[in-house]
């Protein structure tokens, strides 16, 4: 699977269109003026940057599989325990009170009832008054699932020509930063150089902490003062990314919530400031989220993706919740695929989202957990 396709030709997006924040030209000089104090996220915490993992072992890992098997296990315990006790040994007659119990049980594994509900009727239309055997609701669950979960590729949009500029979005420690440290890690391990824009200009930590991770992974790095204009950063980061010819550039920004207006207005700001360097960028937004944040998550991927025309999500922490079923109501929710999930805190901790081989993970119920 290629990790990376090459965006289309958008012709209709004409060069330089945009809102009257365009118009003012981002000045590295200027004061600093940050029109959004009353919003601020909470101050500076102490910086926290993973060790890389010294030893990696991917084998032991058990490639994609065993990565997406560790983002389950919770989900898989649930269909292994409670859900195995509906079923006899030869199978389980199929009526009202089965679908019933059935429906409650997937409820519980985090995929939300949409997907519950769908998967209670596919059983019902296929096995009512029949047996049914646990394996066989393994294999009606998953071609439920990856139909509600089909979507285009998971591959990064790149730029047909000079450097991609990815943008990445999110509430507060979600897990922006940490996120852009594992693309950069991915993009440096193809040999492609990277430009760090350090867009979170609120925390100092923030940039100390991209500062780090620049260093550590070999990319340069953009920064502005602490409390600066977060476009200026994003426009010098691109014009850098254009000067040396990167491959990639990504911009880092300060958490907010989708409901502070002049937040999200200023992503817009930084999104157009971009586009006067790179016309045609950016060309990802990701919006990360995290997904220990349940029921919470799914809704901060309602507000972002329709206020900062996001055009993919990263799901982080599915270490830390091992909850995975999670990423199924958000990738039915929302028109957004999800491109990469986030496994831990070191760089190598991401694998890019694949649906088979997640609902494969999820389902087979024989596979170690
Ligand atoms: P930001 O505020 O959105 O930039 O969030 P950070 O990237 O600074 O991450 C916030 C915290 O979550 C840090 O302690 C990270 O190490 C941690 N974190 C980020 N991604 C993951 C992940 O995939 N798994 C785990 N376990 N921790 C993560
Ligand atoms: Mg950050």
């Amino acid at each position: 699977m290629a990790l990376w396709k090459r965006k289309k030709d958008k012709s209709t997006e004409a060069p330089g269109t945009g809102d009257s924040a365009v118009q003012d030209e981002p000045n590295q000089d200027e004061p600093i003026q940050d029109d959004s104090s009353s919003d601020q996220p909470p101050g500076d915490g102490p910086v926290a940057v993973a060790e890389p993992d010294p030893d990696p072992q991917p084998e032991a890992r058990g490639g994609l599989f065993g990565r997406f098997r560790k983002a389950v296990r919770k989900t898989v315990d649930v269909l292994n325990t409670d859900v195995r006790d509906l079923f006899r040994e030869e199978g389980e007659l199929v009526d009202d009170e089965f679908l019933k119990k059935l429906f409650a049980l997937m409820v519980k594994t985090d995929m939300g009832a949409g997907p519950a509900g769908s998967i209670r009727d596919a059983v019902g239309k296929k096995y009512r008054a029949r047996k049914m055997t646990i394996h066989q609701l393994a294999e009606a669950a998953s071609e439920v699932i990856v139909e509600i979960m089909e979507q285009e590729s998971s591959d990064l949009l790149m730029a047909t020509s000079g450097p991609t500029v990815i943008m990445v979005v999110g509430v507060n420690g979600s897990g922006k930063t940490t996120s852009i440290a594992k693309l950069t890690h991915l993009f440096r391990e193809q040999g492609k150089s990277v430009v760090l824009g350090a867009g979170d200009t609120f925390r100092a930590a923030a940039v100390e902490q991209l500062t780090i991770w620049a260093d550590r992974l070999g990319a340069e790095i953009v920064t502005g003062k602490q409390g600066g204009d977060p476009a200026t950063v994003a426009y010098r980061a691109a014009d850098k990314a254009k000067e040396t010819n990167a491959d990639v550039c990504i911009v880092d920004t300060a958490g907010r919530l989708q409901t502070q207006k002049n937040l999200m207005d200023q992503l817009t700001k930084i999104r157009n400031v971009i586009k006067k360097v790179i016309p045609d960028a950016p060309h990802e937004v990701l919006l990360v989220l995290d997904a220990t944040a349940g029921q919470n998550a799914i809704s901060q991927a309602r507000g972002f993706s329709d206020a900062a025309d996001c055009t993919g999500i990263v799901l982080a922490k599915l270490d830390g919740t091992a909850k995975g079923g999670v990423a199924i109501p958000i990738r039915q929710e929302f028109g957004l695929p999800v491109k990469f999930i986030g496994l831990g805190e070191t760089p190598d901790a991401i694998a890019q989202f694949d649906v088979e081989q997640f609902v494969h993970a999820l389902f087979d119920l024989d596979g170690k957990s």
